[in-house]
This record gives structure tokens, C-alpha cells and sequence, in this order.
């Protein structure tokens, strides 16, 4: 028996080190960073599979409140083979980048409203789609005076925009479509598009100074999803979620909040903290729009503060344990897939 080991630990060393000289060789380095090249530029996989369903893809799921690894507020929808996404939080669009989004296929970006972690990466999602081949200057909703956040871009950009129309060739980055097409969204007005079947219609929340801020509630072909923005309870948000597959909320733990407070080294800190609390929905609130409005699933997104393991994730949690069952917190990347011909809801994660 003793012998057997010996042999096995001897054959485990020798792989280990034929393994380590093989890496230090270069055709061999060669290979493996050929093959990892290939499958990070090979097609898509998480986007535009042939199943017609309604997708959501959490590109960002953290509030201004840092947390390592995620980007701030970003959710894609897909209806079928269009892409719309609602906020642009800083990291977003390179979380959208990895994921190998296919910007061509999409059709509009929805602000919810001119907080800076929700629009901050649309100099980038303006640059990744030119280079993607948009034919148009980038579609924006957002609320009153996004016209203006949209030409503060272009002119911070004016430079850039030149540089890369200079370098790559006015072939490939023309200037002709530079810039951003802002239109304003109306209270319970549809946003129009061109996708069969889909219905955006926005509708406006509390989130006071903030004005104004929307919530969405996107139809496709008999499956729903409703994203609160941010916002306190003020009904709406129940109001709209009537039955719908999927609820994406943001929420405040307030409990993790007050003892960030009492931790907090700067005075300015504990200020904002203290702030905070009342321009937002608590958990607890989030679980019970959930419950009486009977929603399929409560997916929690810009979450205050993300939990950073599973010990804070259950403190975070805590208030809604007896109130609703069917949550989950989201992550970057988080993918929730709802066919259009049954009531499945399939969540998974885009690595
Ligand atoms: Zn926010
Ligand atoms: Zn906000």
C-alpha cells in the first residue's frame, strides 16, 4: 500500500512539474493563449439565442455605496432579438463589453432618472456602439432636461469623438452619427418601438428632490417585468407590479445603514447615510410590494449597501423573511429568462 502512494506521489510531481516547464515554453503558451483568445472573441452566447423569450441581464447591481467587483446600475431587457437597457451606471458598460453585448441590436437606452449612478457610462455605451456600427446618433429616453446631460456629453467628447473619426477613418467612426438622440419620457406614455410585441411604459416614482424619476413595466408577448428605479413606497411601484413575472427593486437596509453610521470615520459620511434613508424603499417595504402584488419574483438590485458575503446578505435580508419568499439578491451578471410560451422564470449568471 505504502509503495502504491509513493509511486502516485511521484507521478503527481513529475505532472505537476512537466506541467509548470510545458507553460514556460513558448509554442505552448502559444496554443493555450490562442485557444482563451478564441473564446473570448468567438460569438456571443448569452444574447440572442433562438428561444423568443423575455430576458433580463443585471449589468449593474450596486448603489453608489462601494462594493468591490460591481458596477453601478444597469439592467438589459431583450424582447426576442431587441435590446433595451435602463441606466448606465459607472462599470456597466464593461461589464457589457465581457459580456460581448451585440450593440447593434440595441434599440434605446432608458434613463430612469439623472442620478450620476445611473447615466454615468454613456460616454461609453456611445463609444462601444459606434465602434459596433450604429447608424444613427445613440438613442437616449430619459426624464426633462436629459437633452441636456446628452449635449454635456457631446461636448466634453467633441475631442475624443474627432481623435477616433480621424484615426480610424471617417469609414468606420463617421462623425455624421456622433452624439447622443435624447428624447424625454412622459408620465404613463408608451415609449415607442419597433420590436413586435413589446410595450415599455414608464411611469413616475418618488424620489424626492429627484425630478423626475421613473419605474418601467415592460410587456412581451404575455410576460412581465416591472424596474422600480430608484424610490421610496409610494405605491407605484405596487400599483404596476400587479402579477407581473419579475420585479427588479432597488432597497435600503436600513438596519446595516445605521450601524454603518455609528462606524462611519468621517462626519460627512454618517451625513449622507443618514440622508439616504429617506429617498429609498427599505427590504422590508420591497417584500411586501412583492407580496401584495403577488409578483412571481422579487429580484433586489441597487441594493444599500450590497452585501459583500452571505453573512451581510442575510442580515440584509433579515426583514423579509416572514413577508415574502420567492427573492433573490442579484449580481453582476445575473440573467433571468421567461419564455414566451410557458411561465418558467430561469435564473442564471453570465460569467
Ligand atoms: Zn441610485
Ligand atoms: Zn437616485
Amino acid at each position: 500500500m505504502k509503495k502504491y502512494l509513493k509511486v502516485s506521489l511521484t507521478l503527481l510531481v513529475s505532472i505537476f512539474i512537466i506541467s509548470l516547464l510545458a507553460l514556460n515554453n513558448h509554442s505552448v503558451q502559444d496554443r493555450i493563449l490562442n485557444i482563451g483568445l478564441k473564446n473570448i472573441l468567438s460569438n456571443a452566447e448569452p444574447f440572442l439565442d433562438k428561444e423568443d423569450t423575455l430576458k433580463v441581464v443585471i449589468c449593474g447591481s450596486r448603489s453608489p455605496l462601494p462594493s468591490p467587483g460591481r458596477a453601478e446600475s444597469c439592467v438589459l431587457v431583450e424582447a426576442g432579438d431587441d435590446i433595451y437597457i435602463f441606466d448606465l451606471g459607472n462599470g456597466s458598460v464593461n461589464n457589457l463589453t465581457q459580456y460581448q453585448l451585440p450593440w447593434p441590436n440595441v434599440k434605446a437606452v432608458l434613463i430612469t432618472h439623472m442620478h450620476s449612478d445611473h447615466m454615468a457610462d454613456l460616454p461609453d455605451a456611445h463609444l462601444q456602439s459606434w465602434i459596433q456600427g450604429r447608424t444613427a446618433p445613440l438613442k437616449v429616453y430619459g426624464p426633462e432636461g436629459i437633452n441636456l446631460v446628452t449635449k454635456g456629453f457631446e461636448l466634453a467628447y467633441s475631442a475624443d469623438y474627432q481623435y477616433r473619426s480621424d484615426h480610424h477613418g471617417s469609414d468606420m467612426l463617421p462623425m455624421s452619427i456622433v452624439g447622443f438622440d435624447a428624447t424625454q419620457i412622459i408620465d404613463n406614455q408608451l415609449i415607442p418601438n419597433d420590436t413586435p410585441g413589446l410595450e415599455i411604459l414608464p411611469f413616475v416614482v418618488d424620489h424626492y428632490p429627484v425630478n423626475s424619476a421613473f419605474g418601467f413595466k415592460i410587456s412581451y408577448k404575455g410576460r412581465t417585468v416591472v424596474i422600480s428605479g430608484d424610490t421610496i413606497d409610494d405605491g407605484s411601484v405596487e400599483k404596476y407590479s400587479k402579477d407581473v413575472d419579475l420585479l427588479v427593486h432597488s432597497a435600503i437596509s436600513i438596519d446595516i445603514v445605521e450601524r454603518m453610521r455609528g462606524l462611519a470615520p468621517l462626519p460627512q459620511m454618517d451625513k449622507i447615510l443618514l440622508d439616504i434613508q429617506d429617498y429609498h424603499t427599505s427590504i422590508k417595504e420591497a417584500g411586501e410590494i412583492a407580496r401584495d402584488a403577488s409578483v412571481k419574483h422579487l429580484l433586489i438590485y441597487h441594493s444599500i449597501p450590497t452585501p459583500r458575503n452571505t453573512l451581510m446578505e442575510r442580515v440584509f435580508f433579515r426583514p423579509i423573511e416572514d413577508v415574502f419568499e420567492n427573492y433573490s439578491l442579484s449580481d453582476d451578471g445575473t440573467r433571468v429568462i421567461m419564455p414566451v410560451d410557458n411561465d418558467e422564470i430561469i435564473i442564471d449568471q453570465i460569467e
